[in-house]
């Protein structure tokens, strides 16, 4: 049973990589960033210096990740990937650092979950390539300084307010990753059926981009069930009908909403007249982290005006009692 679930997750992991665009040139929508970056790049490699700092944030799912893997592929160095929590000790951080070859590109994921002490040792090797290294115990301890190869750390984060000021400051590149358009996922869902090996039709692709919440992750994973669908009910081809019958399954509506997506906004109205309503209280409700509505679920909901972010709260918005198809509240006297 277990080699069968770690196959399926080798399995799993390797379409995820063989889907993943390797150049900026495959990189769908985010237009300002890629600019950016593109310019970025290209003068750093024509000073043949490491590109500065980068700082991605934006909802999970969207392509940082991708967009890190990216960077140092154009650039034409080596990349090392790891994430917050997984950095213990400032030891590990340097190791990781003085392991790094000029040029290279370090991707620290969750990047807000570094460790203080680690952050600490974080600041002078972003800003001197120098690492400040105690040697020894009590009276007779000292500092040594040690050089490091010039890099480039490349951070992701789901907020960017969810790093210490310092650390925020030390990055000199600061994008922010965008939900994506319909067209854009739709683009996304056809280029990877055909990675893929799937033939999907065009409207059916469309369907998939309009449940994937603005989201490429969920695309894909849409793509895959809807593929399996069509390959036990239909001839394999995937048709707008199959894709809307295989969808109504997985029990995302229309808009891309899932259970959590229902229940927040129900409570809401039910308990809180639509809101204002703080956000730690929603959490309590529902039984969620506030952490995750905050970062998985809200960001979609105010996007697609849903929602409505207000200095006393939460406010579920009349474009979603349509939708929910519920009446609008009475008019408080
Ligand atoms: P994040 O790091 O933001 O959570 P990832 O970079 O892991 O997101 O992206 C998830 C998946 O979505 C990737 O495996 C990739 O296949 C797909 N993806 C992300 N961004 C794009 C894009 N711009 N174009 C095409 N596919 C993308």
């Amino acid at each position: 049973d277990r080699i069968i679930s770690a196959n399926l997750m080798m399995e799993e992991q390797a379409v995820e990589l063989s889907l993943r665009p390797r150049y900026l040139g495959e990189y769908i929508g985010q237009t300002q960033v890629k600019e950016n970056l593109k310019i970025y790049i290209e003068a750093a490699k024509m000073r043949s210096e490491a590109l500065d700092h980068v700082l991605l944030y934006g909802p999970p799912g969207l392509g940082k990740t991708t967009l890190a893997n990216i960077i140092a592929n154009e650039l034409g160095v080596n990349l090392r990937t790891t994430s917050g929590p997984a950095i213990e000790r400032p030891g590990d951080l340097a190791a990781l650092l003085t392991n790094l070859q000029e040029g290279d590109v370090l991707f620290i994921d969750e990047i807000h979950r570094l460790h203080r002490t680690v952050e600490e040792v974080m600041y002078p090797a972003m800003e001197d390539f120098a690492l400040d290294i105690m040697i020894g115990k009590g009276p007779s301890a000292r500092s040594v300084r040690l050089d490091l190869p010039p890099f480039t750390l490349i951070g992701a984060t789901t907020r960017a307010g969810l790093l210490s000021a310092p650390l925020r400051d030390r990055f000199g590149v600061v994008s922010r990753l965008e939900f994506y358009t319909i067209d854009e996922l739709s683009f996304i869902v056809s280029r990877n059926a055909e990675l893929l090996g799937i033939e999907i039709l065009g409207d059916a692709a469309e369907e998939v981009a309009l449940r994937a919440r603005g989201t490429p992750r969920i695309a894909n994973r849409l793509l895959k069930r809807v593929r399996d669908f069509a390959q036990v009910r239909g001839d394999g081809i995937i048709t707008p009908d199959i894709a809307a019958e295989a969808l109504k399954l997985l029990q995302v509506d229309p808009r891309g909403l899932d259970n959590i997506d229902h229940k927040m906004l129900h409570s809401m109205i039910a308990s809180f007249r639509g809101g204002p309503v703080g956000l730690d209280t929603i959490a309590a409700t529902i039984g969620e982290e506030s952490q995750t509505i905050e970062d998985v679920y809200e960001p979609y909901l105010l996007q697609i005006g849903f929602l409505q972010r207000t200095p006393r709260g939460r406010i579920v918005t009349p474009a979603a009692y349509h939708h929910l198809g519920l009446p609008l509240p009475p008019e408080q006297p």
